[in-house]
């Protein structure tokens, strides 16, 4: 077992042992769910408490999470299965939380840092639609013609991810 995946089993198992002893049902600050709400309405959509939720949790995971340590994480929230896939899925394509695969092409999500998706490359499957961050820099520019200024470089990579080539169970 990596001393990652350790790391978040031991995080988990004591997230979870303090919101079972929690009076409140909730272990975050007011502040930090005020921060989150006002993150999430700068996209310009509504704060509902599922997406606060996740990416509450999120912003306060020690490392990348999976979609079931994140069903572990919120077992005490009435938060099923189909609204958990698709906060996610608002998250990153909102650009506030990342996908990434990680070396056994297990998919783990992070809370997103205010604009952390240009500093890298993005790979598009072309089965599924879903974006994942990897963990490369996007190219260095080719050198311009006379008198052109540069405002961004997007690339995306395209091809199919580990689910749908089914590297993973
Ligand atoms: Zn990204
Ligand atoms: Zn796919």
């Amino acid at each position: 077992m990596h001393l990652q995946q350790y790391c978040i089993g031991l995080w988990l198992a004591l997230k979870m042992a303090t919101m079972m002893t929690a009076v409140t049902p909730s272990v975050e600050t007011p502040a930090e769910t005020e921060s989150v709400v006002l993150l999430i309405r700068r996209t310009g959509s509504r704060a509902t408490p599922a997406r606060v939720r996740v990416l509450q949790l999120l912003r306060v995971a020690p490392a990348a999470l999976t979609r079931h340590e994140i069903e572990q994480a919120l077992a005490d929230q009435a938060l099923d299965r189909v609204t958990l896939y698709r906060v996610l899925e608002w998250l990153v394509e909102s650009g506030l939380a990342h996908r990434s695969a990680d070396a056994q092409g297990v998919f783990r999500f992070s809370a997103a840092a205010a604009g952390e998706h240009a500093a890298h490359t993005h790979f598009r499957c072309e089965d599924c639609g879903r974006v994942f961050c990897l963990d490369a820099a996007p190219p260095a520019a080719p050198n311009l013609p006379e008198g052109f200024s540069l405002s961004r470089i997007e690339l995306d990579l395209r091809g199919r991810c580990a689910e749908c080539t089914g590297a993973c169970r």
